[in-house]
């Protein structure tokens, strides 16, 4: 275990400044708080956070992050609490552990390729800050060291894939090599300890065939022709892991054989110019490989990594992989973002190019961010536009920021959506319109009657939820009017003493009627553009009435002759008629622009407008296929006086007959016919027909006249 002093030496030694009082104050409250607790080693748990800051201080990390290893597992499994973090340690540090402990509550369960990349995404995502993430990789490289005192290999094996699916690759996106070296060969070693001993056996093999001393002496020539050239250089030969050489053979569907599948050597020289010099030692002395040759130096990586890399046939006909980098680019290809921390000589200003791949994901252009200010922030703002939810079997669901559990019903699976009645997140029941957040579980309570809502496409962000629910909606709508259309056919022909028999309506039949097939020809019906009964007529034509003609067409025509000959010609101002219908006006309740109305198809007479209160309408309910959806053309200025009727009761004394007919003229209106209904001895009842413009002007004369005292009653005409 490392001791206190020495968490603090290792740290001066790049960060002199460090505040020692705060790291020895982290590592006692960290000790405190696990106290007696053991690991599956039998360990004191202390050991793990504190190796995890070991590991930090290996990054080079500032003491915020030293600090936030020490304390990661404290919120999780002791008694400590953020807020007491927060007083004891402050805002950074408290936000960091925050982050820590939300990102190690997440835990990934499907091997499935795409699956892994969204768990990628959420990691990234809930890495508020890029400390939370080297945290946690180095978290996860101590628990990986230690995964053997596991005793479930169910267990192992869950963290050693998640390991090499999610974490091994994150730490190569940002660089760390070594980090992710490590854990992916422990992690192989779980989950193919075969091939892992398989190519260990191999690889002793070649060492005992002289294997070291092969490559003792490559470097040693190597090292002299560069030095003969005047460069200065370090040579180290490594042997390749067992993971990559794994992934080589699978790749490329091969045994490893050559020293060069599993060695690479490395001339580390000064600066990038003895890089390209040394290169061009290296290819004057020996045989290049065709096509190995690549620059990473002047194109680094989008993870920053820079080197030259070629392949040749060296010394004694080994065919050797070489890669050329300064010390610098050494260290940013082991520890990579880490290797750019704030403390290294020069105040650790970096050009930023190491951070393309964030840069690139943040489209930092676009937001007119540099990169210097990305890194004084220390933002990690991937994917913000995202969110990452599980299913109860723990895969991914990838939804845009803002969406709800319809969403997420839907982004499963469309029928999931379409049954969806309500939903569970992380356990607990919550609104439909509920928006989620990362990591959230959410669980889809469906029924088998459930249909979707038009409610939900207020809430709703997917398209996919979206463009469902709307067909849906336009379907049930559908079949509204079929089923209706059916209805009223089936009255008719029930009417008439015939039975409902849609085989009678060919495709020919329904073309009679500009429709394709049946289920149009009923729509039709019931949305009002077709009248059953001329279906019925059309059907039994024997039915049809002698006189006067029939068919729409000449009622139509018959209508237009009568309109023609009051000269009236302009069109009505109503909507939802068919055209060239003709119309009439109710003499019963006189509709008014401005009243709510209903049309009548009057047999051979066209349609009769009735207000929708009308008391004659009453006559006509069982005959619901002669009813016609209107309405008054909104915002349309009739220039026409309409006819409205009124019924009033009026004192019978000298003069009351002068003062009603001053009332209606004072306010605009013009008596067309006045009747004496009932005459009394005190009252007489009359019913006047007044020209008004329209409702609201018929509504004003009768304000007035209910406000003159020798005026006892007045109402609008309802009935004959
Ligand atoms: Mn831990």
């Amino acid at each position: 275990m490392i001791r206190q002093y020495e968490l603090i030496e290792r740290i001066k030694a790049y960060d002199p400044d460090v505040d020692e009082d705060l790291i020895n104050r982290a590592y006692v409250y960290a000790m405190k708080m696990h106290g007696a607790q053991t690991r599956a080693s039998g360990d004191l748990y202390f050991s793990h956070p504190l190796e995890v800051a070991g590991i930090m201080t290996e990054m080079k990390m500032d003491q915020a992050a030293v600090c936030t290893a020490l304390l990661h597992d404290t919120v999780e499994d002791t008694l400590a609490t953020l807020d007491e973090i927060k007083r004891l340690f402050g805002d950074e540090i408290c936000r960091l552990v925050d982050g820590v402990t939300k990102l190690s509550r997440i835990e990934f369960q499907s091997a499935q390729e795409k699956q892994a990349e969204n768990f990628r995404k959420l990691v990234l995502a809930m890495s508020s800050d890029i400390r939370v993430l080297l945290v946690k990789l180095a978290d996860r490289l101590h628990n990986m060291r230690t995964l053997h005192h596991i005793d479930k290999p169910e267990k192992r094996k869950r963290i050693a894939l998640e390991t090499i699916e999610i974490y091994a690759p994150l730490a190569e996106r940002i660089g760390i090599h070594r980090i992710k070296e490590e854990l992916e060969d422990i992690a192989f070693g779980e989950l193919n300890p075969e091939a892992r001993e398989s190519i260990l056996t191999r690889l002793n093999f070649l060492r005992a065939e002289g294997g070291e001393a092969v490559v003792e002496s490559i470097i040693g020539e190597l090292k002299k022709k560069i030095g003969e050239a005047g460069i200065k250089s370090d040579i180290l030969g490594r042997e390749k892991t067992r993971y990559s050489i794994w992934k080589k053979m699978q790749r490329k569907n091969i045994a490893f054989e050559q020293l060069s599948d599993i060695m690479a050597f490395r001339v580390i020289v000064a600066d990038i110019q003895e890089c390209y010099h040394a290169l061009g030692v290296i290819h004057g002395l020996y045989p290049t490989v065709p096509g190995r040759f690549k620059d990473y130096i002047s194109l680094p990586k989008s993870n920053g990594y820079r080197s030259l890399h070629t392949t040749v046939i060296g010394p004694e006909n080994h065919r050797i992989e070489i890669q050329i980098r300064t010390p610098e680019m050494h260290e940013e290809a082991e520890l990579g973002v880490a290797a750019h921390w704030s403390y290294k000589e020069g105040g650790g200003k970096t050009d930023g190019r190491q951070y393309r791949w964030l840069r690139e994901l943040m489209d930092i252009v676009e937001h007119a961010q540099k990169p210097e200010e990305f890194l004084e922030n220390t933002k990690l703002e991937l994917y913000q536009d995202q969110v990452f939810c599980f299913t109860p079997n723990g895969d991914l669901i990838a939804l845009p920021r803002g969406a709800t559990p319809i969403d997420f019903a839907y982004a499963v699976h469309s029928t999931l959506g379409d049954k969806t009645v309500g939903a569970k997140v992380n356990g607990r029941i919550i609104p439909l319109n509920t928006q989620l957040v990362n990591g959230d579980q959410v669980e889809i309570t469906t029924s088998k009657s459930q249909t979707p809502s038009p409610n939900w496409e207020r809430f709703v962000v997917t398209g996919k939820a979206k463009a469902r629910i709307r067909r849906f909606v336009r379907q049930q709508q559908h079949e509204e009017y079929m089923n209706l259309g059916k209805a009223m056919l089936q009255k008719v022909l029930k009417q008439e003493g015939y039975d409902y028999n849609e085989k009678n309506f060919t495709s020919d039949f329904c073309h009679g009627f500009k429709t394709n097939n049946v289920d149009e020809l009923l729509v039709g019906i019931g949305s009002g553009h077709i009248s059953s009964r001329e279906v019925f007529y059309t059907l039994h034509p024997d039915h049809r009435p002698k006189e006067p003609p029939q068919t729409i067409q000449s009622m139509i025509e018959t209508a237009e002759k009568k309109t023609h000959q009051k000269g009236k010609s302009a069109p009505m101002p109503i909507k939802g008629l068919i055209p060239g219908m003709a119309l009439h006006f109710a003499r019963c309740c006189h509709p008014l622009p401005g009243d709510r109305i209903v049309g009548i198809v009057m047999t051979g007479k066209g349609v009769t407008i009735h207000t929708i209160d009308c008391e004659t309408l009453e006559s006509f309910a069982d005959t619901p296929e002669r009813w016609l959806d209107i309405a008054w053309e909104e915002g349309e200025d009739s220039p026409e006086s309409h006819v409205g009727r009124l019924i009033v009761t009026i004192a019978n004394t000298p003069g009351s007959l002068g003062t009603l007919s001053t009332v209606i003229g004072k306010n605009g209106g013009n008596i067309t016919n006045l009747k004496i209904v009932n005459r009394s001895l005190d009252f007489w009842d009359m019913m006047i027909d007044v020209y008004v413009r329209d409702s609201k002007h018929l509504s004003d004369i009768i304000a007035s006249m209910r406000a003159t005292p020798e005026i006892t009653a007045v109402n609008r005409a309802r009935s004959r």
